[in-house]
């Protein structure tokens, strides 16, 4: 049984591996997030039980982009159930780009990680007022991050004055009654949502909370349902990684999130959570040093879901 002191030094030795890698290229189509210094690299590690390990820039804030995504659906779900959150949202693989603006044949967005999928949730989730809406969502992710988050206004605004492809998908969603009510008022929780920032210890922590059924593993506050956070982690398996989902459920096999601004939070049911920053991103918007080391860690510790070598809970039983 590999312990958890090995897996730490492992993770350093991944930091160090990838570190000189400069592959890819910052986000620049959101105008505010090509400020971001594209060699920060930081890896966190959290467990089930709460313990935390971090290397290289985890206290480097970034917003969250893509990364909301699974959990505002995990909020959705509590809030609508299955079966009306499903009338507004698929859960198929799109094969397509996040910001693709196709629709299925009942003219429901994909799935909930791309950003047809993370509108209509949005729209599910709102609030009485825009206000209101965006203050419960960051609740609940300090909640599971355990720290007290905020939105970056300079991002929110950024990409609510660029943002037009996603304004056209909205408007789509309106003519299709997917969504209702004020476009505007969507929009904004979506775009706030993005705009949340966090570091890479956040993400793992959040990344924890899901590993543990939606209990933080520190406060052991229940901040998801646990009924519905196997909905969040499936999708994220099949369709976390967008264009990328099917290679990524091969090689590395876990549910994770990509975001634009080059977070990659990963989760290993009921054992732990790995989250990564680092700016460059491929061609698909992925983090390029964020894919190449879940691949690693999940490679050298059978942390695929499927691997023979994933026992379960091992590094639970390991402490
Ligand atoms: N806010 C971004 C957008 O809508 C999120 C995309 C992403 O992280 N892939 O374009």
């Amino acid at each position: 049984m590999k312990d958890l002191s090995q897996l730490k030094s492992y993770i350093a030795q991944v930091y160090e591996r990838h570190r000189s890698n400069n592959d890819g290229v910052v986000a620049t189509y959101i105008p505010e997030l090509g400020k971001a210094n594209p060699n920060h690299f930081g890896i966190s590690l959290v467990t089930a039980t709460g313990e935390e390990f971090s290397v290289g820039d985890s206290q480097q804030e970034f917003t969250i982009q893509s990364i909301c995504k699974p959990l505002a659906f995990l909020m959705a779900l509590e809030q609508h159930g299955r079966e009306e959150t499903l009338r507004h949202v698929g859960i198929e693989p799109s094969g397509e780009a996040f910001n693709s603006i196709q629709l299925d044949a009942l003219n429901r967005p994909f799935n909930p990680m791309v950003n047809a999928g993370a509108i209509s949730v949005a729209n599910l989730i709102k609030g009485s007022s825009p206000e209101a809406g965006v203050a419960n969502f960051v609740k609940r992710l300090s909640q599971a991050a355990h720290r007290e988050l905020r939105v970056d206004q300079a991002v929110c605004n950024s990409e609510s004055e660029t943002g037009h492809r996603n304004r056209a998908i909205a408007h789509l969603l309106r003519n299709f009654d997917i969504i209702d009510g004020a476009v505007d008022h969507t929009l904004h929780q979506y775009f706030s949502q993005c705009s949340v920032l966090v570091n890479s210890r956040d993400l793992a922590m959040i990344g924890a909370t899901l590993a543990n059924i939606g209990a933080n593993p520190v406060t052991h506050d229940e901040v998801f349902d646990m009924h519905f956070v196997k909905d969040a982690l499936s999708v994220m398996l099949t369709c976390g990684m967008y264009d990328f989902a099917g290679e990524w459920a091969y090689r590395v096999g876990l549910p994770a999130k990509s975001g634009v601004a080059g977070g990659i939070m990963a989760v290993v049911n009921r054992q732990l959570s790995i989250a990564v920053y680092s700016p460059r991103l491929d061609a698909r918007g992925n983090s390029v040093r964020g894919i190449q080391v879940c691949k690693d860690l999940a490679e050298e510790y059978g942390l695929h879901a499927f691997d023979f070598m994933n026992f379960g809970s091992n590094f639970i039983r390991a402490l």
